[in-house]
This record gives C-alpha cells, structure tokens and sequence, in this order.
C-alpha cells in the first residue's frame, strides 16, 4: 500500500507511482549508517521518504507532524519558475535544476532545508523510472501499470550504491547518464505492460513494474550516495547570515505553524525558517544581501547585510517595512525572486494569478479585503473553496469581484476548509490591484 499523503480518505494523488516511499526508503538502508549524506541530514533523513512526494503537492501545503509549508517553495526558484510535466520528455528538464538546487542547499542551508528540496528532486528522479512515466503512456493504463507493484518487494539487499562522480560537474554527467539509463529501462518495461494492462493480466504486469521500481531505487541509492559525497568534499567558504523576522514569531492567528521563507533578492539563494521562526544561510559568497521575507501579511525587503568570508552576520530584521495583516503571503506583489514578473506566493496558470491554499478554521468569520488600482486593468478577483487539499477534488468559487468591491465576509466550515485566491487577469496582478489581504475577525 502507497504511503498516505493527503486524507485518509484519499491515499493517491491523482496519477501518482505509488511506491515512492518504498523507493526512497529502500535506496536510504542500502546507503549504509556511515554514508556521508545519512550524518548530514541527521534526524531528517528518514524524512525523505515522505519529501520524494513534494513534486505532486504542487501548488499545495506540505502538513506533517508539526511541518507546515507551501511545497512549492521547495519546487520554483530562480530557472524554474513553472511545474513541468512528470513525464518523459519535460521531465528531463528537471534533472539538473533540482540537482544544482539540491546541492546548493546542502551547503548554505540548514540540513532539514536540505532534505525537502533533495526530498522534490527524488520525486523527479523516481516518476521517471515509472514505467508509464518512461513510456509516456497516459490515462487509465498509467494509473493501473504504475500502482500494480507489491511495494513491500521493493529492497536492495547486498546493493552498493555508485560514485556518479567526485565533482560537481562529473556528478551531474554521470547522473545525466545513469537518467538515460533509466528511461531506456522502465520505457521497454512500459511498451511491454501496455498490452498486458489492457488484457488485465496484473499477475504478469507486477514483477516488470517491480523491476522498474528497483532499478529506480538503485538510481536513488547512487544519486544520495553522490550527493553526501560531494557535500562532504566540500571545503566551506564565505560566510553566514541569519535572523529572526518578529512577525514570523508573533504569527497570524490561522498561520501558528507556517514556516516562512526568507529570499536573499536578485539571487538563487533562498530558505525556510525553523520552528522558532529563525533561518540561517551558510557558505554565502561575501558581498551584500538585501533578505525579503515571505509570509502571511508580510512580502517587503529587509534592508541589506554585508556578509564577509569566515564571518557571521545577523541580519537586521527589524524594519520589515509595510507589515500589514492577515494570512496572505506577498499581499502587495512586492517580493519578486524566482523571476521579474513572478511576485512570490503566486502562480501565473493561464489568464490567472492563483494564490496560495490558506487554512481556514470551522466557524471563524474572515473578510477579503481587495485594495484595487486607481485605474484597474480588465479583470475580477474570485474566492475558490475547498474541503481539502486533495486537487482532483470539486471546488466551490465565489462569484466575481470586480473593481470597486473592497471588502467580502465569509465563515470557514467543513466544506470551506482551503481558501484561496485567484486574480484573473491576462496581465500583471499590480495592473490590477495594489494588495489583496484575508484577516481573521478579531
Ligand atoms: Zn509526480
């Protein structure tokens, strides 16, 4: 059985490969206790098992055990400001973004902060060694070939994972390649089962999607292997720089256990605080920083810090500018670090702008406060609904708010869980509205 994400009521996401727990957790016991990666990431490692899930929480918060995160701040930065699609080929296209990105994190960020965006270039890596994935074979069969698996089959006894190369630059080629492999592999396995998935002969198709799953798992082993590898090899240099922004500490009612996301603009530096609301970078390149943070009621710059080699620095957090209410990320569109024409928080989909999915409490009133442009582009604002997470679910959306609504009430419930924002307009959400807000009531 697939590792429950989202209810209990809906154990798989939509077209999801279902063992990628199972993967990831085999790949980890053939590592070793003493492999360089395990004693980074401490604690966090077994975490992995469920952040190889973070690339299908797309627009979606991460909830577990105390966690609570938007998964996309493990999934667009800088060069990768779209999802992409979790099939060959534009899978492809993810391999050394979320490489460089992961290992980038691995020596200026936090290992916890490691761990996620290793945990979002895994799902990448295993989609892909579904055979389905491999094959690019849609619909009802992909669902059926890539969950006929027994995950409890999926070990790698006597394995010993492989150096894909001992620099950066190697590592990526040899992970390249053993990519190649991959798909070579699971798209024969993929062109074999399709017949056999029509004929419904599940006895046949298990043990070739098994073979698919251990290989994947192998690949798995070789790339955490790899990445230990290079984090330990690494001499540190530079210098640190942390803080802890006030309002993260003192959060909006609604928000208690959001963690918040602190952007060094204009580079592809960026991280989450920890549970006491503060967030280190490591290894930073000396020079001057200028930190924004991203969080609910909150998206202005800090003022700047100067870093310098072989010192700390702690980032003056004091004046976060316009702090605002409520429980809207970026509510002014100010921060902008994945790319010139992204505000953080939000995500162009198409003649949309949506916003994150914010918590709602049963009972609690709200009030949608929309702060609109003297001259507003064409365009309206709509409230969307939903009882959770889950995105094949039906939603409920409010009518449209056009240009001169400034405010909109409403009570969370058991079917108004999640709400969310959508700008709908074919321009810049700016062209539109000055800054958008949902508070609580008091
Ligand atoms: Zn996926």
């Amino acid at each position: 059985m697939a590792f429950c994400l989202f209810t209990f009521a809906f154990c798989l996401p939509l077209q999801a490969w279902g063992p990628h727990g199972e993967i990831t957790q085999a790949a980890l016991d053939a590592l070793g206790p003493n492999d360089a990666l395990l004693r980074h990431l401490g604690t966090n490692a077994p975490k992995l098992v469920h952040y190889c899930w973070l690339g299908d929480y797309r627009r979606t918060p991460y909830e577990r055990q105390g966690e609570f995160f938007y998964a996309d701040d493990y999934l667009l930065f800088p060069g990768m400001e779209r999802h992409l699609d979790h099939l060959v080929p534009e899978v492809k296209r993810t391999y050394e973004p979320y490489f460089r990105r992961a290992l980038q994190a691995l020596r200026t960020e936090t290992p916890l902060n490691a761990a996620r965006w290793i945990g979002s270039l895994l799902h990448f890596v295993e989609d892909t060694g579904s055979p389905p994935h491999s094959a690019e074979i849609r619909g009802d069969v992909h669902s059926k070939m890539e969950n006929w698996v027994d995950a409890k089959l999926i070990h790698l006894p006597g394995y010993r994972p492989q150096l894909l190369g001992d620099t950066e630059e190697k590592a990526l080629a040899g992970f390249l390649r053993r990519m190649d492999g991959l798909i070579a592999y699971s798209k024969e396995r993929g062109d074999r089962c399709r017949p056999l998935v029509l004929a419904d002969k599940r006895a046949e198709v298990e043990p070739i999607v098994l073979e698919s799953a251990l290989e994947t798992s192998r690949v798995v082993a070789d790339l955490l292997h790899t990445l230990g590898k290079l984090q330990a090899a690494h001499r540190p240099s530079g210098g640190s720089l942390s803080g802890s922004p006030e309002y993260v500490l003192r959060p909006q009612r609604g928000l208690e256990r959001l963690q918040g996301k602190v952007v060094l603009l204009g580079t592809s530096y960026s991280t989450l605080t920890d549970e006491r609301g503060r967030f280190e970078f490591r290894g930073l390149p000396p020079g001057r920083y200028e930190p924004a943070v991203v969080f609910g009621g909150v998206g202005l710059p800090h003022s700047s810090s100067q870093v310098q080699e072989g010192k700390h620095t702690g980032a003056d957090m004091t004046t976060p500018g316009l702090t605002g209410t409520g429980l809207v990320r970026n509510p002014y569109f100010a921060v902008r670090w994945t790319s010139a024409n992204r505000p953080e928080g939000w995500y162009q989909g198409k003649e949309v702008w949506e916003g994150d999915l914010i918590p709602l409490k049963d009972g609690a009133r709200y009030t949608l406060r929309l702060n609109w442009e003297d001259k507003p582009a064409l365009g309206d604002v709509i409230l969307r609904f939903r009882p959770n997470t889950h995105p094949g679910l039906p939603v409920v959306d409010s009518a449209p708010f056009k240009p001169g609504t400034t405010e909109h009430a409403f009570t969370g419930s058991e079917k108004m869980k999640w709400a969310q924002i959508l700008i709908r307009t074919t321009n810049a959400p700016t062209t539109l509205l000055k800054s958008v807000a949902i508070t609580p009531e008091k």
